[in-house]
């Protein structure tokens, strides 16, 4: 049993090492991301208001993903773990996690603060930008995503470290050393 959040920049690797931990300890990986994404591919309510925001690489309006993150820890495979990937991404959303996860009697275990510098950032999504296509790792995006990072996310690094539940982990080795250095961070 583990509920894990995943902090760290775009491009620091959340994705990747949230789904192999996810799948490794048989609970849901939950990417925020990926559901706003989902519902954009399939022009839902939720994907047409969150479009432009996320094309212009900055938030979504906070009710819209709280609502989401509300119904998706209510599902039935949650209940016994959950990692959360790209949320919170502010101090309000930090908020309602807290609220929420209080209401439900669940305990989060452990935030992971995965840290990579800027400039491999920057690097690795314009990579990403050309392989996957995805329409928000051009660069004018990106950067503005890394300062919407260090406006409104990066505060809860101090946030999760007041809790004292905050682990960092340097982002910038191989995938297969993070992904050790995450499961040995998850046992201790
Ligand atoms: P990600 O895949 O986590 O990098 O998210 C891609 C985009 O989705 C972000 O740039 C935001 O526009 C939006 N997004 C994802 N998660 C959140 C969140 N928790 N709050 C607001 N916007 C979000």
């Amino acid at each position: 049993m583990a509920r894990l959040i995943f902090l760290g920049a775009p491009g620091a690797g959340k994705g990747t090492q949230a789904k192999i931990l996810a799948d490794s300890h048989g609970i849901p990986h939950i990417s925020t991301g990926d559901i706003l994404r989902a519902a954009v591919a399939n022009q839902t309510e939720l994907g047409l208001k969150a479009k432009q925001f996320m094309d212009a690489g900055e938030l979504v309006p906070d009710s819209l993903v709280i609502d989401l993150i509300r119904e998706r820890l209510a599902q039935s495979d949650a209940q016994k773990g959950w990692i959360l990937d790209g949320f919170p991404r502010n101090v309000t959303q930090a908020g309602f996690l807290d609220t929420l996860l209080a209401e439900l009697k669940q305990v989060c275990d452990h935030t992971i603060n995965l840290d990579v510098a800027d400039e491999i950032v920057v690097n690795r999504l314009v990579k990403r930008g050309v392989e996957s296509g995805r329409s928000d790792d051009n660069e004018d995006t990106i950067r503005r995503r890394l300062q919407v990072y260090r406006d409104q996310t990066a505060p809860l690094i101090d946030f999760y470290q007041t809790k004292g539940k905050l682990v960092t982990i340097n982002g910038d080795q191989s995938m297969e050393a993070v992904t050790a250095a995450l499961q040995a961070a998850v046992v201790a």
